[in-house]
């Protein structure tokens, strides 16, 4: 079974003023599915060929031998996990359960969100910017290329890819406009609320 590249959730301009057409059709129909066709020509009758993306991302995690794999299946996961994470219309502030959680966690909304900006606009180089939940606390975390929180047993809850692909377009060197944009205008909360109610109905 190949593996797949997931459609957008929205339309290519869905997104638009804050992360254009361009930005989002290059992104995902370039960037996203090279990575799906570069997996899949890489796990071509290999022992990942019937694997989960989750089982390979964890199996080939720091196997130098498995390098490319690993590179390959974290970034088709990390971007469908990203795509998921925006919509229309979307930013400001979540309620209920993961407003409480983050003023558990941080102090108050704000304090999560310059956390969440300021470890976005220092991830050196490529890299993505992440809510994860891990044990029982909230925690921003930063990964370089292309690792996620699986491998370090956190749960991604919400992420912002900080690679220059995602943002050079439109905001040229100012990644951390990017980044309030999309705390601001993007971040899809639902999706986040969604993820932290899976896991704690699945550790019920
Ligand atoms: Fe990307």
């Amino acid at each position: 079974m190949a593996f797949i590249l997931q459609p957008l959730p929205y339309a290519y301009d869905a997104l638009e003023p804050y992360m254009s057409e361009k930005t989002l059709g290059f992104h995902h129909d370039k960037h996203h599915a090279t990575y799906v066709a570069t997996l899949n020509t890489l796990v071509k009758e290999t022992e990942f060929a019937n694997k989960s993306l989750e089982e390979i991302v964890l199996a080939t995690y720091n196997e130098a031998s498995k390098t490319s794999i690993f590179n390959n299946a974290a970034q088709v996961w990390n971007h469908t996990f990203f795509w998921n994470c925006m919509k229309p219309n979307g930013g400001g502030q979540p309620s209920g359960i993961l407003a409480e959680k983050l003023n558990h966690s941080f102090g108050s909304f704000d304090r999560f969100a310059t956390e969440f900006k300021s470890a976005g606009a220092t991830q050196f180089g490529s890299g993505y910017v992440w809510l994860v939940l891990d044990q029982d606390q909230l925690k921003v975390v930063i990964t370089g290329n292309a690792t996620n929180p699986l491998v370090n047993q956190q749960i991604p809850l919400l992420t912002c890819d900080v690679w220059e692909h995602a943002y050079y377009l439109d905001y040229q060197n100012r990644r951390s406009d990017f980044l309030q944009s999309f705390l601001q205008h993007l971040v899809n909360w639902e999706f986040v609320i969604q993820q932290l109610q899976m896991h704690q109905l699945a550790h019920a």
